[in-house]
């Protein structure tokens, strides 16, 4: 049976509210991560997380928050420059993420909601040689989508390796690894997939991984490389969030139950609800344009005179959290994640709560 939250109070576009059996989970006791037991665990969520990343590779668990695999991602990369799509706070952390890493960083930015197009990408690319580049799939700043099956396909013909922050992507939004031929792709476990933060979640192409062992400086903890061949002894390479992994377990089961193409459905119909509510609203507006716009997380763009901060006040003392506008959009905008396990019902609530305002 599906379990989903139709009764859902904390719709922040991450973290996202997690179920009580997900939470209770968590309260397992321990077990060696060294034994059998925890090896049948493993192997399970392996197959779970193969069929929300819809891939046949294994699946990168690290315990950490989703930038590790993030700088992970930089540090397994082919050496030389990278180009740097930013539209927002996360596509910008990218770019800092791989300066920090000692990579010389160029950019191609938009405006906060926009998206970079795959041709401006590749005007770039006709340019100079890049070695990388970096996308972020869902900006969960502003709410915008890119589309990287596009990217990732502008990326190959000019033989740049791509990696992709699909953070409030996957398990969202729909997300084809395998056929879409994706180099590097992570997400975090606070987002689409409703589990409480702390692990991180990638896969890495064979060709990424094949280059990245003779990447001189990939370090040792966050080293691709290594995380891939414990994961195909269905182990991890040092002691993981075991607690994290039950909640995992759970989760994943509960995915499977409900199947991978019904949740980006219900991801997608949520979103179209909220886009029509705005719509009922005169003078508000969505900050991302037609056709480039989330299906996990909406920025909803306010008329002068309304604070962003004070509206998700009121709305905090109405009982439900939604999130403020992030850095510089903070009162022009406030944003509602819609991901995760919240169903329609539950998401008509919390807009008619904030309409109650
Ligand atoms: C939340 C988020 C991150 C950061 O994840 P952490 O788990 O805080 O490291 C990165 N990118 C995107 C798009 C996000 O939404």
């Amino acid at each position: 049976m599906t379990q989903l939250l139709d009764d859902g109070h904390f719709f922040l576009p991450g973290p996202t509210e997690v179920r009580a059996d997900v939470l209770a989970a968590m309260t397992r006791p321990m077990i060696p991560h060294r034994g059998r037991a925890f090896e049948e665990m493993f192997a399970r969520i392996q197959g779970g997380l193969q069929q929300v990343f819809r891939t046949e590779r294994p699946v990168l668990v690290s315990s950490s928050s989703a930038t590790g695999l993030m700088e992970a991602g930089v540090r397994c990369a082919p050496p030389g420059p990278v180009l740097a799509l930013v539209n927002g706070a996360f596509s910008e952390r990218f770019a800092h993420v791989a300066r920090a890493c000692g990579r010389t960083v160029e950019v191609v930015e938009v405006a906060p909601g926009e998206v970079v197009t795959p041709e401006m990408a590749e005007d770039r690319f006709r340019e100079k040689r890049f070695a990388v580049m970096t996308v972020v799939h869902s900006e969960t700043s502003t709410g915008a989508l890119t589309d990287i099956r596009a990217m990732q396909t502008v990326a190959r013909r000019h033989g740049v390796t791509c990696l992709i922050d699909s953070v409030t992507g996957v398990a969202g939004s729909p997300v084809e690894t395998d056929t879409w031929d994706l180099d590097y792709i992570f997400t975090g476990s606070q987002k689409a997939l409703a589990l409480p933060p702390g692990l991180a979640i990638a896969v890495a192409s064979d060709a990424y991984l094949a280059q990245a062992r003779s990447a001189a400086a990939r370090g040792l903890y966050f080293d691709l490389v290594e995380f891939e061949s414990f994961a195909r002894k269905a182990q991890t390479p040092n002691t993981p969030a075991l607690s994290l992994l039950y909640a995992l377990e759970v989760q994943v089961a509960a995915i499977a139950a409900e199947g991978i193409e019904a949740r980006w459905a219900r991801h997608r119909a949520m979103a179209e609800r909220v886009r029509e509510w705005v719509g009922e609203h005169g003078e508000w507006g969505i900050l991302a344009p037609q056709g480039a716009r989330s299906d996990t997380v909406t920025a909803i763009t306010l008329p002068e005179g309304v604070k962003g901060t004070e509206l998700v006040a009121a709305v905090e003392r109405a009982g439900y959290v939604v999130g403020t506008g992030y850095g510089k959009l903070k009162e022009r905008t406030f944003r509602i994640g819609h991901m995760g396990d919240h169903t329609l019902t539950g998401l008509d609530r919390c807009l008619a709560a904030i309409d109650g305002i």
